[in-house]
């Protein structure tokens, strides 16, 4: 029998990890990710393996993304020595991506102990350093696409495009040897058709077993034409204003993604050149791997190149990795668009322009990616009048642009499409999906292909025998505090705070003056407040 544990990824959609097991207990692992979205999920990340890292032999990853890539410095750190086998961009992405978590890692680790410290609580250590994270790119171990490998006796795997980002893959995995053998296919994520840069999922047509994704399981995506127009209605609104576009956006995929569209535009002829900055470190290297990767793009893309373009840059184009050219951008007045992150508005280089523009008149803020509740990003797509940004509040008079049709995920009927190629019945398990996302997915692929899906719980156990599955529940129910739990401790504490604070600024010591200090532990309690909406 094979069993396979589903580690992350499952019931929610970031962290995904599955073990699986072959009858001789060889173990391998796929994806290893970080699991992210609010401190509940993030505690997670430090939690147990439930295996000994030591005894994996191979590390399969679908691709670059964090959220599937993320846990790797910590599992080497924890012991593994096996090899991660992957495709060779997706090996050239993980290298900028991972160096750059383990420098948030350092990041965030600081500054939760700089907030403890006030509270006499301990320091926190980063889940893993920059240092860490080089450390564990010596064991990626890039493979050719669609050739099949043996990793253990018993045990074969190939890799097939997913068209999710660039590199990105579908694993198929043979366990058990003649006639004890069984197809498992993981979907990794699933690009939708006609994306761009990328080609279109690979079709497979057999498989025992298929572990689907389903992040956009209940959604239809909006018209990308319709996104095009948008975003050129922006940059027209903005530079008959003589004022800037603010577009923050992924350093992944979206960023490139933003620049084919733009340098589209200008062979076309739909906008005159003017000044347009790719303001992000990260972002920067990742356009570089892309424009190397030039046998992983599709059709157009392909076409484009052929006619001697680069589809990623057009005149007036300009780089600026450093903090001084960054700042240089708020200098400078007239017409001009900037891409910068982080996506979200939550921290980076964004900021800044946001703050030099966001209460401009006839500034643009075009929203081409998801924007998680609580962020600031989320609050000017929701019109909110004034955001705070360092501290200070900003008044929203730029244009908001939401833009919805920039994915690189399939949705509902691409991952339909997509199933529906199989031909040979598999047994599905409904992966990668916030709860209603992977019911409403499973709820369709039962009634349209009568195929059994399921909806596997974190920490369950799969074991698998040809054509037979039987599901274990999780060794130990391992429970969240509910939400309600969760609140009344957070209360309690900010209670304590809020009694020290109201005591600071009725001391006499503060001589009626606020200062640093006081701001800081304000900031605080209403970060405390904020990560305990659900
Ligand atoms: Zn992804």
């Amino acid at each position: 029998m094979i069993r396979i544990v589903c580690l992350g990824g499952a019931g929610s959609v970031t962290g995904s990890c599955y073990l699986v097991e072959n009858p001789q207990g060889k173990k391998v692992l796929v994806d290893c990710g970080l699991f992210q979205g609010g401190r509940q999920m993030e505690e997670r990340n430090r939690g147990d393996w439930g295996f000994d890292p030591k005894e994996v032999r191979t590390l399969f990853l679908t691709h670059a993304h964090i959220d599937h890539s993320g846990r790797i410095p910590k599992l080497v750190k924890d012991g593994f020595e096996g090899k991660i086998m992957t495709s060779p961009p997706t090996a050239e992405l993980c290298e900028i991506m991972l160096l750059d978590s383990g420098h948030v890692q350092e990041m965030d680790a600081e500054w939760q102990t700089r907030k403890n410290r006030r509270r006499a609580k301990k320091e926190v250590y980063p889940l893993y350093t920059t240092e860490e994270a080089m450390e564990s790119l010596r064991f990626l171990s890039p493979v050719g696409r669609d050739q099949i490998v043996t990793v253990e006796p018993g045990i074969k795997a190939r890799l097939r495009n997913a068209g999710h980002i660039l590199g990105s893959s579908i694993l198929e995995l043979w366990v058990g040897e003649g006639n004890e053998a069984i197809k498992i296919v993981f979907s990794g994520d699933l690009g939708k058709n006609h994306q761009l840069i990328v080609r279109d999922p690979h079709e497979i047509f057999d498989a025992d077993y298929l572990f689907l994704e389903s992040t956009y399981g209940n959604r239809r995506h909006h018209s990308f034409e319709q996104s095009k127009e948008e975003l050129l209605e922006a940059i027209r609104y903005s530079v008959s204003q003589g004022e800037k576009v603010i577009i923050p956006a992924f350093a992944v995929e979206r960023t490139q993604e933003i620049l084919y569209v733009l340098s589209e535009f200008y062979r076309k002829g739909l906008f005159k050149e003017i000044p347009i900055y790719l303001d992000s470190p990260l972002a920067i290297k990742a356009t570089e791997i892309f424009r190397k990767n030039k046998k992983y793009y599709d059709q157009e893309a392909q076409a484009i190149v052929d006619k001697g373009h680069d589809p990623f840059d057009m005149p007036g184009l300009h780089f600026t990795p450093t903090t001084r050219e960054s700042m240089a951008i708020n200098e400078g007045t007239g017409p001009a668009i900037v891409i910068a992150g982080s996506g979200m508005c939550t921290a980076g280089r964004i900021k800044h322009h946001l703050k030099h523009n966001l209460w401009r008149k006839g500034a643009s803020v075009v929203i081409v990616g998801f924007q998680a509740k609580g962020t600031t990003g989320r609050k000017i797509v929701d019109g909110a009048k004034e955001v705070k940004i360092f501290r200070e509040n900003v008044a929203v008079r730029a244009k908001v642009f939401t833009i919805g049709g920039f994915s690189a995920h399939a949705d509902q009927e691409d991952l339909l499409e997509w199933v529906s190629h199989f031909e040979s019945n598999p047994r599905v398990f409904v992966i990668h999906g916030e709860p209603e996302a992977s019911k409403a997915l499973a709820k369709e692929i039962q009634e349209r292909f009568n195929l059994i899906a399921h909806i596997p719980k974190w920490k369950e156990r799969l074991i698998l025998r040809p054509r037979e599955v039987t599901i274990e529940g999780p060794e130990e129910m391992e429970q969240l505090p509910d939400v309600k739990t969760a609140m009344l401790n957070t209360i309690v504490d900010l209670e304590r705070e809020l009694e020290i604070l109201k005591r600071r600024i009725k001391s006499d010591e503060l001589e009626g003056k606020i200062g640093e200090e006081e701001m800081d532990r304000l900031e605080y309690i209403k970060e405390e407040l904020q990560a305990t909406l659900p």
